[in-house]
């Protein structure tokens, strides 16, 4: 097992790492901007290096200076968490140069799946169903126009390159395909400095379903179940819950095989989700983040097993300790993402946060790395913690969130739990009766 994990991050996922390096006895280095000196992390953390100023590109981003820091720490493998180098395959080959275990899947696989048109090929070849659309990279309008009659209107143009729900464009009609490629170009080039685009039928009225799954060196993969991430706003998720409301058991068990037999068909090591649209009974892959999620939680909720020890143990070349008939799913989780940010205009509201009192008592969990007193900075995502409550059923479930949010106090800024507070009294989210774009719908008619 490893001695000493440099965690590559910051905020409640920083903190989140370092609890299972405790809980396992390995020591932690903590690494940290000019900004975050104060951060909970970096407190408890038995080392720490400041690695740079505040902006992410000099400092959480700075892979010269991150590999700096695993040399004079003596660090002998890093976390990355999410965002940031977790995606980053140069990183991770990088740090098997230094003979450093980064705590992730290969450099070969981050690159595969990180080509979201090498990711769909791929997932195709290995027995899972995909959204329709260009079978690789579109390069003119002739091309995409023939795609679109194919499947037809409306469409999606998306960059190879994209994530967080950028780059995407759709398109209603042959007049608005071609405005759609050089937008969508144009946004690609600059957020990802990669133009490539590919195209897919645009899925009506789609749920956001991700399956968990997990894989070790020693030949052992199993899936934890689904979680379903269709409540969403310009792309990006809001809140969370596993099982999913619409699936039933069979339906579980059959996506859940699909994507065990394909990740080992693949190779791949540690733990993954493939994400998939869902819509008339049928999945249809997206793309796989070869990383630990933000809404891990639910997961470790209804399943018991702790993700992030998993990823550790998995690393360091042992075996996983369950296998998938050991996995159990009990009772219903529910992830609110709390961001600093004006519950109805999302604008962010960095400062200072005044009083800090979490919500307690059986089957709830909150992620977060502020405090009172702490200052949030304004240079980096805005949140600031994750409530994760967890019910022997689905509304014995809602019954705890309701609870859980009236307790929660944050003074000193806006966040979005007004929002939540509202959505949780909503008869269709009370029904599981939604789809990747009533929230938006719903946040028009509340405006
Ligand atoms: P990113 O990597 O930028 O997050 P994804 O491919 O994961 O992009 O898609 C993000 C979200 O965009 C999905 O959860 C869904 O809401 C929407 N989306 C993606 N592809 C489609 C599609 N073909 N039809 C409708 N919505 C889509």
């Amino acid at each position: 097992m490893f001695e000493k994990v440099l965690i590559a991050n910051r905020g409640e996922i920083a903190l989140r790492i370092h609890r299972a390096c405790r809980e396992m006895g390995i020591k932690t280095v903590a690494v940290h901007s000019t900004a975050d000196a104060d951060a909970m992390h970096v407190r408890l953390a038995n080392e720490s290096v400041c690695i740079g100023p505040p902006s992410a590109t000099d400092s959480y981003l700075n892979i010269p200076a991150i590999i700096s820091a695993c040399e004079i720490t003596g660090a002998d493998a890093v976390h990355p968490g999410y965002g940031f180098l977790s995606e980053n395959a140069k990183f991770a080959d990088i740090l098997k140069a230094h003979g450093i275990t980064f705590i992730g899947p290969s450099g070969d696989h981050i690159r595969l799946m990180g080509d979201k048109i090498q990711a769909k090929v791929t997932a195709k070849s290995l027995g899972i169903p995909c959204v329709p659309g260009s079978d690789g990279a579109i390069t003119t309008d002739e091309q995409a126009y023939k795609v679109a009659e194919e499947t037809g209107y409306p469409v999606l143009v998306k960059a190879a390159a994209g994530g967080g729900g950028r780059g995407m464009k759709v398109a209603r009609s042959r007049g608005e395909l071609s405005s759609a490629l050089s937008t969508a170009r144009a946004e690609a080039k600059a957020a990802f400095g990669d133009d490539a685009l590919y195209m897919e039928k645009y899925l009506g009225q789609p749920r956001h379903i991700e399956v968990q799954v997990i894989a070790d060196s020693h030949g052992n993969v199993a899936h934890l179940g689904e979680r379903d991430c269709s409540l969403q706003r310009r792309h990006q998720k809001v809140l969370e819950e596993s099982p999913s409301p619409a699936l039933n058991t069979a339906q579980r068990a059959e996506i859940g095989g699909i994507v065990s037999k394909a990740i080992k068909g693949l190779g791949y090591l540690g733990v993954g989700t493939i994400e998939f649209l869902y819509e008339d009974g049928q999945f249809f892959f997206i793309e796989m983040n070869t990383r630990l999620q933000v809404e891990h939680p639910i997961t470790e909720a209804v399943t018991g097993i702790d993700i992030v020890r998993e990823q550790i143990r998995i690393a360091a070349g042992m075996e996983m300790s369950f296998t998938q008939d050991d996995v159990e799913f009990s009772g219903h989780a529910i992830e609110c993402r709390i961001n600093a940010e004006d519950p109805k205009t999302f604008a962010p509201s960095p400062g200072t946060i005044k009083d800090f009192h979490t919500p307690g008592g059986l089957g709830v969990r909150v992620d977060s790395a502020v405090y009172s007193g702490y200052r949030i900075p304004p240079y980096y995502d805005s949140l600031i913690g994750k409530l994760v409550v967890h019910g022997r059923n689905r509304n014995e479930c809602l019954m705890r969130l309701r609870r859980s949010l009236h307790e929660f106090v944050i003074d000193g800024i806006k966040t979005t739990i007004p929002l939540f507070q509202e959505l949780v009294n909503e008869p269709d989210f009370i029904n599981g009766e939604y789809h990747i774009h009533w929230l938006e719908d719903f946040l028009k008619k509340n405006a």
